[in-house]
């Protein structure tokens, strides 16, 4: 948990947020029903299924590094094997750590609101990690770790084959696409992740982590977000709220 937590900012983030994607929330379930997403033609095959099982199972047991003996729990990733959208951060955090999912601290609530406001539900989409396990003290994930703990999203990804990555933050969207360019750069626009020799080429949409946004609380990156997402769900044939 963060120290220090300024509870009146808390509250009055929580209260903006609220009145910025409330609109979009309730005009994005109207409008896109979440059943929408879930395309079981998608659903990876049974060897598939049992592939990204196998591997949850070898993130809970790794010990390629030393964040594999501090860690309370690993937090392989969760959602649908199925998903259209595959949202990747860049480790877990404390509350994450403690609980073994992704995304359940304040910066995952956040997200779940990006995600209701998209017209969807966490579970029509796969969350996941870069790094598997939690940095101490939350410090920026090492190159030796991340070379070590790239394989686990790689094969996600490259199991689940969502049509569209959501790369949070600069850590994953760097990572991903091999590039020292900033989030900066990099945000807004759509890249190219290369799963493999032979494998289509997936859309790539970088945009600000929910832990920048609520570090940084300015109507002008609430804006590009729901911009960055706006882009995703009209590239997917999604219904995009206004
Ligand atoms: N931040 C991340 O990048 N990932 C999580 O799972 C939680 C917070």
């Amino acid at each position: 948990m963060e120290k220090n937590v300024d509870v009146k900012k808390v509250v009055r983030q929580h209260l903006e947020m609220e009145q910025f994607l409330a609109g979009f929330a309730v005009k994005g379930k109207q409008e896109s029903p979440t059943h929408e997403m879930r395309h079981e033609d998608r659903m990876p095959g049974a060897e598939a299924v049992s592939e990204l099982e196998k591997l949850t199972k070898e993130v809970c047991q790794c010990r390629k590094c030393d964040l594999g003996s501090l860690r309370t729990n690993a937090v392989p990733g969760e959602g649908s094997f199925a998903a259209r959208i595959m949202f990747v951060g860049e480790a877990p955090g404390a509350d994450e750590d403690a609980q073994g999912r992704p995304f359940v601290g304040r910066a995952g609530q956040l997200l779940d609101k990006i995600i209701a406001a998209c017209g969807l539900k966490r579970g029509d989409v796969f969350i996941g990690n870069i790094l598997k396990c939690r940095p101490p003290e939350n410090r920026d994930p090492r190159p030796d770790e991340i070379i070590n703990c790239m394989p686990y999203i790689q094969r996600q990804i490259e199991l689940i084959n969502p049509d569209a990555i959501v790369a949070l933050g600069a850590h994953a969207a760097k990572t991903l696409l091999n590039t020292p360019k900033s989030i900066g750069q990099l945000r807004g626009q759509f890249h190219e992740y290369y799963p493999g020799l032979g494998r289509t080429p997936i859309r790539l949409m970088a945009t600000f982590h929910p832990a920048y946004l609520l570090r940084n609380y300015s109507e002008e990156n609430r804006r590009y977000v729901w911009e960055d997402m706006k882009k995703v769900l009209a590239e997917l044939g999604l219904p995009v709220p206004q």
